[in-house]
């Protein structure tokens, strides 16, 4: 398999008034194309700043200290702002915000928003412009009276699905979807994933999928990225992530997901926080939560190993 997507070593660091904050600490990994791989993790694990990072959106107090991101074997780090939103941000490359983040424009119908996506990218009269996004609505099950209406008359349902029409529309070859179904009730978020599903199995797109829920990349993805307060600590073909977990972080958020078939069995969060990432700790950062933690974890950080040719550990305990 060739990359379409390779992060090489990327340090992205928050500025604040108390130090910086080490969001995303040298990680790095591929997505072969056509693949589509999982990013799973703890709230504030740095999933939202890869993807921020690689889509070029990032807050203003972020600062990217190290590292590549090579799209189709450039280092999209160093593509000039005015080109990289011409040629490649929405057009080969797409993103599927986190809900929470509110993207459609309140005062713009559904109609010019996304008009306006086509008009900043391509030559194209409006009536062809709007054939794509009759298509688009239709390949997203949404009416098209959706189409003069304004976001507040959508429900979060349908919201998504105009984001996700918006993210497809120039028929991108990566999407970065970042927690697409969070926020929205359990059957809503079914829909949102076949969608997804079948949008992918039509267009063939590669795409990289967030979410803080392991679970939900058993049916979606082909290799998973585990992370954990800023570092890839486990990452695999989805199979032997599931199968053999190796780091004990993947082995706690797996027992976390609820089993169906023990329905008294509470759903447990991994017990601890996060660490601080202004001051993480020294060695490995899962230390003061590791029920496995030795001496040694303390003072040397463990580095990612192979176990298999695609599987990744970075544990002490497999050396
Ligand atoms: P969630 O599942 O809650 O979306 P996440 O894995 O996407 O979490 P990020 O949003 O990438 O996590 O945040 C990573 C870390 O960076 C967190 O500690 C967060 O508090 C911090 N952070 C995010 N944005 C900023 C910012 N603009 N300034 C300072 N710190 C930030
Ligand atoms: Fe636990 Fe040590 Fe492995 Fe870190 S390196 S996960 S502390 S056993
Ligand atoms: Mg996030």
């Amino acid at each position: 398999d060739s990359a379409i997507l390779s992060i090489k070593g990327l340090k992205t660091y928050y500025k604040t008034r108390d130090g910086y904050v080490k969001a995303v600490d040298d990680v790095s990994f591929d997505v072969p194309k056509g693949s589509v791989v999982g990013i799973a993790g703890e709230s504030g694990s740095g999933k939202s700043t890869i993807v921020q990072s690689i889509f070029k959106v990032l807050p203003k107090n972020a600062e990217i200290k190290d590292g590549k991101i090579e799209f189709e074997g450039k280092d999209i780090l160093k593509i000039d702002e005015k080109i990289f939103n011409k040629e490649i941000r929405w057009k080969k490359i797409s993103w599927i915000p986190q809900v929470s983040m509110d993207v459609l424009d309140p005062v713009y119908k559904i109609k010019d928003q996304l008009l306006e996506t086509i008009f900043a990218h391509e030559d194209m009269s409006k009536a062809e412009a709007m054939e794509l996004i009759v298509n688009q609505l239709k390949a997203v099950n949404l009416p098209l009276d959706v189409l003069d209406r304004y976001p507040f008359e959508l429900s979060g349902g349908q919201k998504q699905r105009v984001i996700i029409a918006t993210a497809l529309l120039l028929n991108p070859e990566l999407v970065i979807a970042d927690e697409p179904t969070t926020a929205l009730d359990v059957i809503v978020q079914a829909q949102i994933l076949n969608i997804i599903r079948n949008l992918k199995n039509e267009r063939k797109f590669s795409m990289i999928f967030v979410t803080h829920d392991l679970a939900l990349l058993a049916g979606i993805s082909d290799y998973i990225v585990i992370l954990y307060a800023g570092k890839v600590v486990e990452m695999g073909r989805t199979e032997e992530v599931f199968k053999s977990p190796l780091h004990p972080y993947t082995q706690l958020l797996l027992k976390s997901i609820p089993d169906i078939r023990k329905r008294k069995e509470k759903l447990q969060g991994i017990p601890g926080e996060p660490p601080d990432l202004i001051n993480p700790p020294q060695g490995c950062r899962f230390y003061p939560r590791c029920p496995l933690a030795m001496d040694i974890c303390k003072r040397e950080e463990p580095q990612l190993i192979n176990v298999s040719p695609t599987h990744y550990v970075a544990c002490h305990l497999r050396k």
